[in-house]
């Protein structure tokens, strides 16, 4: 097909919109490993899990064989709201790059809370509301997956309850007013207000906390107050299974043109975006069909992939959540106050864990200095302010698009923009003043909290 006739922005109608999520488990030889029950090492039951999750999650969490799995009608009418996202053809950028390479990127801005993670905000709500339960509790860590729930709690009249990190409640005060405006009630993290947050506050004075305590705490409160459940923005096998609606929607834009990708990039947190976004593609890697390079973006400050141990791990500090087999730098890892809030969890998707450890993606990871530079450039070459955690993949697209300037390869290059970066300016302010470092851990630092991975 002549490139000419790709146009800037691929828009799906909503009729396009998909109507059911897509699970790659349904096509993993080797499935992900269970969540464990950290008492007993017993694969956790349904019925256990139902303390912690919504009912209907938590058979999205289990169901590793069925493919697709219908998107309801009131979640999908939410999705109109800012869905279809568009599939955006980098013309801008391959020019000032010079590059042969085609550059596509699926843009999941275009709504409120900035992100990807409305796309399971409204998922998870909604099962909780048709649980009949009163709210729900979280964990945010930069502040987008918080501002995410509290837009589909309040579409729904649910209560929701916002653990946030303490170094982004204090850097981010706009993301907090955000949520509170959206109805949310929002405690900086480690908190007085639960035992584990006391725990760890007596243990860790002054500590600038972390996801993994955030969600030690909003877990504890989901289980100790009648009527709430607690729900996760990431890693979670239901999570990646919602956000396949980006890889669904960016497959039926590439087919509707006739485009074969050749890389698939994203950023790498929990792996919830790049989870999605590679679903349907990376099930017709394992049948077969089709190949593609899968390569995952992580910060070098919290290299889980990349420096990590694939291992049973907790998924938070506190060690009261279940264990999940993962990519791990150790519960017990807080990394340091990077700017990629979204980034800093220190474990990983066990799906992706799997796919990963088996060979059917890779992984690199960067410099936060090095990711605002692209971040800089690609703002002024394409006009979208990226977010932080985006700005790996853009990094990543932009060094791949430039090996295919030396080669002449004519690579079609598709990344995931996962959000965009208005509450991130004071870390782009500390990148323009040259007051931004990389904090990148040792090995020493890595080994120790290693050391205490539990014995499973
Ligand atoms: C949360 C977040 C991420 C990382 O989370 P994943 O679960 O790995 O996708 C990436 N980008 C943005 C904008 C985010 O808000």
């Amino acid at each position: 097909m002549n490139t000419n006739e790709i146009p800037y922005k691929i828009y799906l109608s909503e009729d396009e919109m998909p109507t059911a999520w897509y699970n790659v488990r349904e096509a993993m030889k080797n499935k992900p490993a269970p969540l464990v029950n950290p008492g007993t090492g017993a694969p956790m039951a349904a019925e256990e899990l139902e303390g912690v999750f919504c009912k209907e999650l938590v058979q999205q969490e289990l169901d590793n064989d069925t493919p697709f799995i219908p998107i309801p009608d009131e979640i999908r009418d939410f999705y109109k709201m800012y869905r279809p996202s568009p599939l955006v053809r980098a013309y801008c950028l391959e020019k000032k790059l010079g590059t042969p390479a085609h550059i596509y990127y699926k843009f999941e801005g275009n709504n409120t809370s900035g992100s990807h993670k409305l796309n399971s905000a409204i998922a998870q709500a909604y099962y909780a509301k048709k649980q009949g339960l009163k709210g729900v509790t979280t964990e945010t860590g930069a502040g987008q997956w918080g501002t995410a729930l509290s837009m589909a709690c309040s579409y729904l009249d649910l209560d929701c309850k916002v653990y946030m990190v303490k170094c982004s409640y204090e850097q981010k005060p706009f993301r907090r007013e955000v949520m509170r405006t959206y109805g949310a009630s929002v405690v900086p993290s480690p908190s007085e207000t639960t035992n584990v947050g006391r725990k760890i506050l007596a243990e860790f004075p002054g500590t600038t906390g972390s996801l993994g305590c955030a969600i030690s705490e909003a877990v504890e409160v989901a289980t100790s107050t009648p009527g709430y459940r607690y729900v996760l923005g990431s890693v979670l096998n239901q999570v990646l299974l919602h956000q396949s609606v980006i890889g669904l929607e960016t497959k039926t834009a590439l087919d509707k043109y006739g485009i074969q990708a050749d890389m698939i990039i994203g950023c790498a947190g929990g792996g919830s975006n790049l989870g999605g976004l590679i679903s349907p593609f990376m099930g017709q890697k394992l049948r077969g069909e089709a190949d593609y390079d899968i390569v995952a973006v992580e910060p070098a400050s919290c290299p889980s992939f990349t420096r990590g141990k694939f291992a049973y791990d907790f998924c938070d500090t506190g060690s009261i959540c279940p264990l999940a087999k993962m990519y791990t730098l150790g519960s017990q890892f807080i990394p340091s106050p990077d700017h990629a809030g979204g980034l800093r969890f220190h474990g990983m998707s066990s799906i992706l864990s799997q796919l990963y450890h088996d060979g059917y993606m890779r992984a690199v990871s960067v410099k936060q200095t090095d990711v605002f530079k692209a971040a800089e450039y690609f703002a002024r070459v394409e006009g979208i302010l990226p977010a932080p955690e985006s700005s790996h993949a853009i990094l990543v697209a932009m060094q791949e698009a430039m090996k295919c300037k030396e080669t002449g390869e004519a690579k079609n290059i598709v990344f995931g923009l996962t959000g965009t970066g208005y509450f991130d300016l004071v870390a782009y302010e500390k990148f323009h003043n040259g007051e931004m470092t990389d904090n990148i851990p040792t090995d020493e630092d890595i080994a120790a909290s290693l050391a205490k991975l539990p014995k499973v």
